[in-house]
């Protein structure tokens, strides 16, 4: 049998690093990372035999768990028939049909068309190019923190993959491009206010997270978003709101749809909407979505070029569509009622051990800062009362040294938590009685290994 510590050596005689995503090679963590040869509902079994409850779940997508009969059986099909026609296929209708009324069914019109690409990358960058062809505009602004894909214009500050590695932004971004993007604190609408009083008719988007989750999940401030909407519409910019990780996994319409169901948070609604992760279950399917006047100038009818061999891909669109499918009330129902078991589980373990911390989270999705939030300077209150970080800056704060312990702790006793305190923690319907209960039961010691961490 070959080790995951052997596959690891394999893979950085070939790979950069050995990993295809910087976040896999454990760089904030240490250790060896393991090779997952199988995936079971909420557990996942590497190369050496060991199994863990899953709490990345693929970093999103799998919101029902992993290789759902379901979604396995709508891929086996859709492969044994076609795998790559080249024209167009019934499954790309049917997915854009049920993003469509997904979105629909909150507010009439929200999004209109739907154009399918693989990643979230290209979904963002394309959303990108639209606001700037539709505007006629270059700027942009970003928040810092947030996470839009590795497009040259939307890497700098862009939360935990950075973060993790102590990255300003990447190298071999030309300046010229770079300086195309403003980059502001998060759920600061004063800055945003500023920045476009500076840049009058000179901005074409803000791109935003529905609910910040890159750095942690960082919620937007009640009214943060809608003030968003509103600067950006004052002055003929676009907002952009990208639901790449929340979208269809903390609600049916995403957090923007849950930002809707409340009278302090909703009455906004963006002019693009980007897609990924949950909308693919585990396959490579991203989109974005507007109303059909911003759409209409994608190619062919307008003059906004984006295509892709592989973007509707039959074989990815069918994981797609029975994902969706599958992800009813009940669902989301089980995946919430999972998270306030597992919030309420690590609270119980942290106030035990006597270690200060603040909870992040947007429903279902969820992290930690540890630390004194009141020492710290956290500005923000969470779900107990407790000093949160509301911004990039704040997060950066936290005593993330504390992590590693807590994460080997849990990673021996048979839970894959996220190998960065910078990432949401993510459950799926599929993390039953067995799967929590071996999860709380590792609580105990990780958070004694978190709270008797030394700092560096
Ligand atoms: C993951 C993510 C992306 C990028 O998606 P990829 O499929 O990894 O390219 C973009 N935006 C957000 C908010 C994300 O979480």
């Amino acid at each position: 049998m070959t080790t995951s510590a052997e596959w690891f050596d394999r893979a950085r005689a070939v790979t950069p690093g050995g990993v295809n995503s910087p976040v896999r090679a454990f760089g904030s963590v240490g250790g060896t990372p393991p090779f997952s040869v199988r995936g079971e509902g909420a557990w996942l079994t590497d190369a050496d035999g060991d199994r863990r409850v899953d709490l990345v779940c693929g970093w999103g997508p799998l919101l029902l768990g992993h290789s759902h009969p379901e979604v396995v059986e709508a891929v086996q099909s859709t492969a044994a028939r076609m795998m790559c026609p080249g024209g167009s296929t019934i499954g790309e209708v049917e997915l854009a049909e049920a993003i469509v009324g997904r979105l629909d069914a909150v507010r009439e019109g929200a999004v209109d068309e739907v154009r399918l690409v693989s990643t979230g990358t290209e979904a963002t960058m394309t959303a990108i190019r639209l606001a700037r062809g539709v505007t006629g505009r270059d700027l942009v602004i970003k928040f810092s923190g947030c996470y839009h894909g590795h497009s040259d214009g939307l890497l700098a500050a862009a939360g935990s993959g950075l973060a993790t590695l102590a990255l300003p932004g990447s190298a071999g971004v030309p300046a010229p491009i770079s300086g195309q993007t403003i980059v502001l604190p998060y759920n600061d609408l004063d800055a945003v206010r500023a920045a476009f009083a500076e840049h009058e008719g000179r901005i074409a988007a803000v791109i935003v997270e529905a609910s910040a989750a890159n750095m942690g999940v960082v919620p937007p401030l009640p009214g943060y978003n809608r003030g968003l909407a509103e600067i950006c519409h004052d002055d003929g910019a676009l907002l952009i709101c990208d639901e790449v990780l929340t979208g269809f996994r903390t609600g049916p319409a995403g957090w923007w749809g849950r930002e809707q169901e409340d009278e302090e948070r909703g009455g906004w609604t963006p002019d693009l909407f980007t897609f990924g992760k949950v909308i693919g279950g585990g396959m490579p399917v991203a989109g974005l979505g507007g109303r059909r006047e911003v759409m209409e100038h994608l190619a062919p009818n307008g003059p906004v070029y984006q295509g892709g061999t592989l973007s509707g891909n039959p074989v990815a669109v069918a994981a797609g569509v029975a994902t969706l499918r599958l992800a009813d009330d009940a669902v989301y129902g089980a995946v919430d009622a999972a998270s306030d078991r597992v919030v309420a589980a690590v609270k119980r373990e942290f106030d035990r051990v006597g270690l200060p911390f603040a909870v992040q989270r947007v429903r279902n999705l969820f992290s930690f800062a540890m630390g004194d939030g009141a020492a710290l300077g956290w500005s923000g209150v969470d779900e107990f009362g407790a000093p949160a970080p509301r911004n990039e800056d704040e997060v950066k704060r936290q005593e993330s040294w504390r992590y590693p312990a807590f994460f080997h702790s849990l990673l021996d006793a048979g839970v894959n938590p996220p190998p960065s305190v910078f990432e949401a923690w993510f459950l799926s319907s599929a993390h039953d009685e067995e799967a929590l209960a071996h999860l709380e039961a590792a609580l105990p010691a990780a958070a004694d290994a978190a709270a008797g961490a030394t700092a560096p």
